[in-house]
């Protein structure tokens, strides 16, 4: 099958387009013609070979993805050949106490398709078959491949850790990014308000298209003092912080007493200067999120596409992959990067 793959670590530009073997699916498995993958950063930091963990070589890469399904093994039943899904990526053992309490993303062997397995780019994927949902109606394989990380990750911040209730205000940094646009859109339908930032202008109008209410430029304004502005000094009861060491302090002094800050991604390194006195002395949580469950895939897809829609840049051709990476390094995007495969 044709796939785009590496065989070292190091930058995107040792991306190779070439032959490698179909998978062979077990029983429990679904052989899945993938139509569209979409890039997340976590595809760089696994291809840099920054992820804590040995990464077999050479590497079908990315999560994120949907497609039809070519093949299923014995005892799968819940979906057929020639149904449309979404690829959900997170990989856990369905047997232990926080698989069976519906917590898979905390089972002990939890890991993300694509990172110790082989991902997406390629033509075939072979995953179990309780990790494929339907593609809701209306949406293009292009669109259902942005899905699975994103709206994941932000769900499970904002709904089920967080508590996100109506009248909540809310600040998501990177308001451009594909966490960004989702987290947007959930916080609006929750009810609450929605303060972002970007570093662009020409970011501004689109995050204000998808829901923001407010939209701060970082690079202009000290984005601590706007919050206090927008917010008569009441400040957020949510603050999403997936920028790391550049951001984390100033987050939670965005943060309300009783407020509660969420990291999930640290671009920008990992080991913040932290005040403790904001945190003891405001009451604050601070939750650390690693994607989420199937569960909250199940649930969050019915809001599919009339609340929640997913925000594409650019759809690339595989042959032009080494170009999606390229952008998504830029920063020069807004929302997500998709690579179709035909
Ligand atoms: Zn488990």
């Amino acid at each position: 099958m044709k796939a785009a793959y590496y065989d070292k670590h190091g930058s995107y530009e040792n991306i190779k387009i070439g032959e490698r073997p179909e998978p062979e699916i077990k029983e429990d498995e679904v052989l899945v013609k993938v139509k569209a993958f979409s890039l997340n950063h976590l595809d760089i930091w696994v291809m840099e070979g920054k992820y804590p963990a040995e990464i077999p070589m050479p590497h079908i890469f990315g999560s994120d993805a949907s497609g039809v399904v070519e093949k299923v093994g014995k005892a799968v039943k819940n979906v057929k050949e020639g149904d449309k899904v979404i690829i959900y990526p997170g990989l856990s053992c369905g047997i232990c106490e926080k698989c069976l309490s519906g917590k898979d993303n905390e089972c002990g062997i939890f890991s993300v398709l694509g990172v110790l397995t082989d991902g997406v780019s390629a033509e075939y994927v072979k995953v179990p078959a309780v990790n494929l949902f339907k593609i809701p109606e209306d949406l293009s394989f292009e669109e259902a491949s942005t899905i699975g990380i994103t709206y994941t990750t932000m769900w499970h911040s904002l709904v089920t850790r967080s508590r996100i209730k109506p009248g909540d205000i809310v600040l998501i940094h990177g308001g451009g990014s594909g966490v960004g646009t989702a987290g947007i859109q959930i916080a609006k339908m929750m009810g609450a308000t929605v303060i972002t930032t970007v570093g662009d202008n020409w970011k501004v109008e689109k995050a204000k298209e998808i829901g923001a209410d407010f939209v701060i430029n970082y690079k202009e304004e000290d984005f601590v003092e706007k919050v206090k502005k927008i917010t008569d000094r009441k400040m957020c009861d949510i603050v999403i912080d997936h920028i790391g060491e550049a951001t984390f302090n100033r987050s939670i002094a965005c943060c309300k007493r009783g407020g509660s800050v969420v990291t999930f991604g640290a671009t920008t390194g990992g080991e913040p200067k932290i005040n403790l006195r904001f945190i003891f002395g405001k009451n604050i949580d601070i939750r650390g999120v690693y994607m989420g469950t199937k569960g909250e895939v199940a649930h969050y897809l019915n809001f599919f596409p009339d609340k929640l829609k997913p925000v594409i840049d650019t759809v690339f051709e595989l042959d032009d992959v080494k170009k999606a990476y390229e952008k998504l390094l830029s920063r020069q995007f807004f929302g997500k990067i998709v690579v179709r495969i035909d």
